[in-house]
C-alpha cells in the first residue's frame, strides 16, 4: 500500500508545482494545510463523495485514510470484488483531484450526485473492459454491485 500512496503524493506534488506552488492551504477549505489524505478523503467535498461511494458499496468505513481505504476488501478475500474496489478507488480519486482543480481554477465543479455518477459509468466501463467476458448488468451495478460479485469457494 505504501507505494500507492507515494503515487499520489508525486501527482499532488507534480500538479502543484505548474498550479498553485505558493499555496500551502487546502484550496477548498483554505483552514488547513494540504497533505494527500487530507485533500483526497477527509477535506469536505471529498469525504462527502467517499461517503456516497462507501454507501453506494455498503460498506462501514470512517477511515481518513487513502490508504484505507484502498485496502479495503469488501467480500473478504473475494479477489475480483478487491481488484474492481480498487479500480472504483483509483476513479474515485481521479474525480475528487478534478473537483480539487476546477476549484483552484475557478471553474465549475460536479455536484456530489453528480460525481457519483460519473464514478459509476467510468467503473463500469473500466469493468466491462477489464472483464470481458462477464456479463455486468447497469441496474444491478448502480444498486447493489457486490450483488453481483459471486463468493469464491474457500
Ligand atoms: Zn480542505
Amino acid at each position: 500500500m505504501e507505494g500507492k500512496k507515494e503515487d499520489i503524493a508525486v501527482l499532488v506534488k507534480l500538479d502543484k508545482k505548474g498550479i498553485d506552488i505558493d499555496s500551502v492551504l487546502c484550496p477548498n477549505c483554505t483552514n488547513v494545510g494540504e497533505s494527500v489524505d487530507h485533500c483526497l478523503v477527509s477535506c469536505s467535498n471529498a469525504a462527502l463523495i467517499w461517503n456516497k461511494v462507501l454507501r453506494w458499496w455498503n460498506i462501514n468505513c470512517n477511515s481518513s485514510s487513502i490508504d484505507d481505504l484502498f485496502a479495503l476488501s469488501p467480500l473478504g478475500s473475494n479477489t475480483q470484488c478487491k481488484i474492481i474496489w480498487e479500480g472504483i478507488t483509483w476513479i474515485t480519486v481521479y474525480y475528487i483531484w478534478k473537483n480539487r482543480n476546477a476549484k483552484v481554477f475557478g471553474k465549475k465543479i460536479l455536484s456530489i450526485d453528480a460525481t457519483l455518477q460519473e464514478i459509476q459509468i467510468r467503473g463500469f466501463e473500466w469493468m466491462k473492459v477489464r472483464y470481458n467476458k462477464v456479463f455486468f448488468e447497469w441496474a444491478h451495478w448502480v444498486n447493489d454491485p457486490m450483488s453481483m460479485l459471486n463468493p469464491e469457494p474457500p
